[in-house]
């Protein structure tokens, strides 16, 4: 029986070589012309987490702070903590490659340095952090610490902003949507009054009106940008409850909790 086996397996032995070199020799040839066919865009790069190169930009600079909250603070110490919070939670998740981006100077040329910088270090996604005011015109006053103060408590939430004329716009909506999801999951709410006409000039489409994701298109850290860029408003720091709670060290980590959730998501499924 052993032998008259092996004698079967010695007979079988060229045809199925000949079946393998077969389909080995049709492989490639068929696998060439199905490309050559249908001729696909080329492929997102891939996310290698210790190699993704994510830019975490910290919105205006000492010298142009952006907004005053309604207890005076300026809107740059806001952006800087949570902007350094998101950055040390992406690095201790696996993106060892990510940078915290401080820029220095007045407010313009600031957006500029910004770009460059991310551009010049082939960043792979660039996420601009904020926090948010109203128009002028929907302030009112009031008395903090011995001085007239300026406050608005009719809006509150976080918003996020995409350019269409960044060259990843599909890939920026799709992160922003997925920053969004995982800021609603954590039961936080999306500033809604962007569409309002009361905004004025600060009016924007919303392109997801489930998470709060909005068009702007003339800003320059998302237009330049070669990589995919998003902008987080992470809360109004003229609301005087909301500024309260963006001070608070449990409201830092749920967002860059959030944040960093999205951001693993969107590299798993690159
Ligand atoms: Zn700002």
């Amino acid at each position: 029986m052993r032998q008259s086996r092996s004698i079967i397996a010695a007979l079988l032995a060229p045809l199925v070589a000949s079946i393998l070199l077969t389909s080995f020799a049709a492989g490639p040839a068929a696998a060439t012309r199905k490309i050559a066919k249908s001729r696909p865009p080329p492929s997102p790069v891939k996310c290698e987490m210790p190699k993704f190169r994510i830019v975490v930009d910290v919105g205006h600079t000492p010298d142009a702070y952006g907004a005053l909250s309604a207890r005076n603070d300026p809107e740059f110490g806001f952006n800087f903590r949570l902007a350094s919070l998101i950055t040390t939670k992406l690095k201790s998740e696996g993106f060892a490659a990510t940078r915290l981006l401080v820029t220095d100077g007045k407010a313009r040329p600031s957006l500029f340095k910004r770009v460059g910088a991310a551009n010049d270090g082939r960043a792979d996604l660039f996420l601009s952090v904020h926090h948010d005011s109203v128009p002028d015109k929907l302030l009112d006053t009031w008395e903090f610490d011995g001085a007239k103060s300026y406050f608005s408590d009719r809006f509150s939430g976080h918003s996020l902003f995409v350019s269409e004329r960044n060259p990843q716009f599909t890939t920026s909506l799709k992160l922003a949507r997925m920053i969004g999801r995982q800021l609603k999951e954590q039961g936080l709410h999306y500033a809604s009054q962007y569409t309002l006409p009361v905004m004025g000039r600060y009016r924007r489409q919303l392109l997801d009106k489930d998470v709060g994701v909005y068009r702007y298109d003339g800003l320059i850290v998302l237009s330049r940008t070669r990589s995919a860029a998003v902008l987080l408003e992470a809360g109004s720091i003229i609301n005087r409850d909301e500024e309260m709670e963006m001070n608070s060290a449990e409201r830092q980590e749920l967002i860059a909790g959030a944040v960093a959730a999205a951001v693993g998501e969107f590299c798993e499924r690159r």
